[in-house]
């Protein structure tokens, strides 16, 4: 493991490297989540600086999260001149902390007038600087949050660090409440599992979808699809196998353990998993996962496809987010105890967290809301749209029993009073896991498994923390005032439990019966991203973001714009792309193909009227037949987009887009699918599901 975080200016290089003083006061900021004081920032940016340099970099970039969902950078050299024709190295602690890129094209969601572009950047110390290395190029990556210059943030991590400090706060409040007076600082945690397609580069390049939209906008469904479920676990084929090689190699020397690798449910799928870390460090190493795993892909001349769902009827991607709270002391806050004391405090940050995801089940389902995963959400695949809580049988008997205001213990078959008798041990094992639910408790975390393949996973840990934080408030500004701590403590717990173990369900989300079973309970179930984008914008997500100073109410507002439009614009592409292949390539193809049958037909009745051409005449009916739907769907869907686009508020936009663009779409898409599986092989233009899914 030599390599581990070799490219990484990590605690163990700037304890070698700077002054004990230095490295001591930059420790405490780290850990303490304190201003950084500009005497330390000229030594940490001296050492940093000299270290990239001895290890080949040349250039130093900014690295921030701007609200696109994906990194951006601005690149300066370290290079000024001397004066005397000559050049010097220089980086000050000033170009450290504070960068000013020109943000102008970034979207702001109304924030920024582009008359006032400038926002700055600022070096987030909580998450080290790496060096990336590009074919000969070394450059400084400093990771930043991005802001404007009255401060409104205009990233993911500036919010995101925000409902970090809100979490932390309110959990040790709870902590003391314990009697723990150690702690100082809660994180919360987690760890990423990235889902991903691999296919070959040169079908890439042979089809106009894949390279536009990231997903594939025709396709007949292979003869073999994952039926055989023949993939997962399965063997991993040399060349994926020396693929993944290296991107676990030019991950550990990112300081990013990717740990895990198997083949996924689906032909062509892969998943990675890293160890976990603190919420804001594993969002930045799951952008960089995601970029090393696209930019190592190239080199194997294969394309690393991030989109929930690049193929239809063949299962999609997410992110499982696993997410937990750990105090600085050293204790995981969702794991089971083995004292009564310790059981209670488990129990209480347990309850919290079912509270707040049955509260806010709205925000959940809002944080994983974009075109892409509409084909998941709510399509008969994994995760569904509504959200529920799994909580395996015993952990969710106990709450059952809880509810009913007296808790026997299912090993010893007494009465279980909280904080003073045991939890029965829990079983951790794998095979009790439900890998249908949307929010799973596995043990000693919960996996959120909505995310999308391709989301920065910082919306959805904003919304995880924010309302996790909210909840523990509540609980701890009712057991501060208590009398009888314990005896409020069972109160509180027996009441969460009744208001809401309607969240809870352990069985199979996928089933038609869970939809019709979560309606009677009352529970959201949003289809579409449009709709689940005002759940962003209600008062009362309003109030529950300035409270805890996650987003102001602007803040909010400008998200919600820049994502609705976002929607917009991918389905305005999508149906453009659509629209072009039909024209340049499917139906050129397929009148080719129409004209070859047709000449078979007069040729052979040139030769005798007697022999029988029904098989061709059939033939080119039906391709006739399609090529007609075909051209009308198309002239349909462009006056569809037409008229979208002609729309001037963003949420009937939106709604248009969904109720008449993408319908056209699906229309268009199955003419285009019957065609394909008519027109011969030699004259179809794009490569088929069966030589991508298939041919690695
Ligand atoms: P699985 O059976 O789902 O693969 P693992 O134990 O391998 O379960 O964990 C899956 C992911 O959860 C890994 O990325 C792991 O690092 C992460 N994880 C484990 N413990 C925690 C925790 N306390 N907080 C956040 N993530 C965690
Ligand atoms: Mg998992």
């Amino acid at each position: 493991m030599e390599i581990f975080g070799k490219n990484v200016f990590n605690q163990t290089v700037m304890r070698e490297r700077l002054p004990k003083s230095i490295y001591k006061a930059l420790k405490k900021t780290i850990d303490e989540g304190l201003p950084l004081e500009p005497t330390i920032a000229d030594a940490v940016a001296t050492a940093m600086k000299e270290w990239s340099v001895e290890n080949g970099a040349t250039h130093f970039t900014h690295w921030f999260q701007p609200m696109t969902g994906v990194t951006a950078e601005k690149h300066d050299s370290f290079i000024s001149p001397d004066g005397d024709g000559g050049v010097l190295m220089e980086f000050s602690g000033k170009e450290l902390i504070k960068g000013e890129p020109d943000a102008s094209s970034f979207p702001s969601g109304g924030l920024r007038a582009t008359f006032e572009a400038r926002g700055y950047t600022a070096w987030d110390c909580t998450s080290p600087a790496f060096l990336r290395e590009e074919g000969d190029v070394v450059t400084l990556c400093i990771p930043t949050a991005f802001c404007s210059y009255t401060g409104e943030a205009l990233d993911k991590k500036t919010p995101l660090l925000r409902s970090m400090e809100t979490l932390s706060t309110q959990a040790l409040r709870i902590l003391r409440l314990f009697g723990n007076q150690t702690a100082t600082r809660v994180m919360s945690t987690v760890g990423a599992e990235q889902e991903y397609f691999l296919i070959d580069k040169s079908f890439y390049l042979d089809r106009l979808d894949l390279m536009l939209a990231g997903r594939s906008l025709y396709g007949a469904m292979p003869p073999k699809g994952q039926e055989m479920e023949d993939h997962y676990f399965g063997s991993i084929k040399e060349r994926v196998l020396s693929y993944m090689k290296e991107v676990n190699e030019e991950l550990w020397k990112l300081g990013v353990s990717a740990k895990t690798q198997h083949n996924e449910v689906a032909p062509g799928q892969f998943e990675l998993a890293p160890i976990f870390e603190t919420t804001n460090v594993a969002t930045d190493h799951n952008q960089m996962v995601m970029e090393v795993l696209k930019r190592v892909a190239i080199r194997h001349d294969l394309v690393c496809l991030m989109h929930e769902k690049p193929f239809a009827g063949v299962n999609g991607s997410g992110k499982h987010n696993n997410w937990s709270m750990s105090s600085n002391d050293g204790q995981n806050l969702l794991e089971p105890g083995k004292t009564p004391h310790d059981n209670a405090q488990f129990l209480t940050f347990l309850m919290a967290t079912i509270k707040a995801v049955d509260e806010h089940a709205g925000l959940l389902r809002a944080s994983c809301a974009n075109a892409g995963n509409d084909h998941r959400l709510g399509a008969n695949e994994a995760p569904p749209a509504i959200i529920s809580v799994f909580l395996g049988d015993q952990l969710a008997d106990i709450i059952e029993q809880m509810d009913k205001g007296h808790v026997k213990s299912s090993t010893a078959g007494v009465d279980m009073e909280i904080g003073v008798t045991t939890l029965p041990p829990l079983p951790k094992d794998a095979t009790d896991r439900n890998r249908t639910s949307p929010f799973a408790f596995t043990g000693n975390k919960f996996e959120f498994r909505m995310v999308g393949s391709s989301f920065s996973i910082a919306g959805p840990n904003i919304i995880i923390n924010t309302i996790i934080a909210q909840a523990l408030k509540e609980f701890a500004d009712r057991l501060e005032k208590a009398k009888d701590f314990s005896a409020e403590l069972q109160k509180l717990m027996q009441e969460v439990a009744k208001k809401h173990k309607r969240v809870i369900f352990n069985g199979n989300n996928y089933s038609d019966e869970w939809v019709k079973e979560a309606k009677k309970r009352g529970l959201l179930n949003i289809p579409n991203t449009p709709e689940a984008l005002q759940q962003l914008i209600t008062k009362e997500a309003e109030a529950l973001f300035s409270a805890h100073k996650v987003f102001t109410s602007k803040e909010l507002h400008s998200r919600y714009e820049i994502m609705m439009e976002q929607y917009v614009k991918t389905i305005n592409i999508e149906a453009l792309t659509m629209i072009d292949m039909a024209k340049h390539s499917i139906m050129p193809a397929s009148m080719e193909f129409a004209k070859t049958v047709a000449d078979s037909i007069i040729s052979i009745s040139t030769v005798s009227t007697k022999i029988n051409v029904s098989a061709q005449k059939e033939l080119l009916e039906a391709v006739s037949n399609s090529l007609a739907s075909m051209n009308k769907n198309v002239a349909d869907l462009a006056e569809a987009v037409e008229k979208a686009q002609a729309i001037g508020d963003i949420k009937k936009q939106a709604v248009a887009f969904r109720e008449k663009v993408f319908a056209k779409m699906l229309e268009l898409r199955a003419d285009g699918d019957a065609l394909e599986t008519i027109v011969a092989s030699s004259h179809w233009p794009l490569p088929t599901y069966s030589e991508m899914l298939f041919i690695l």
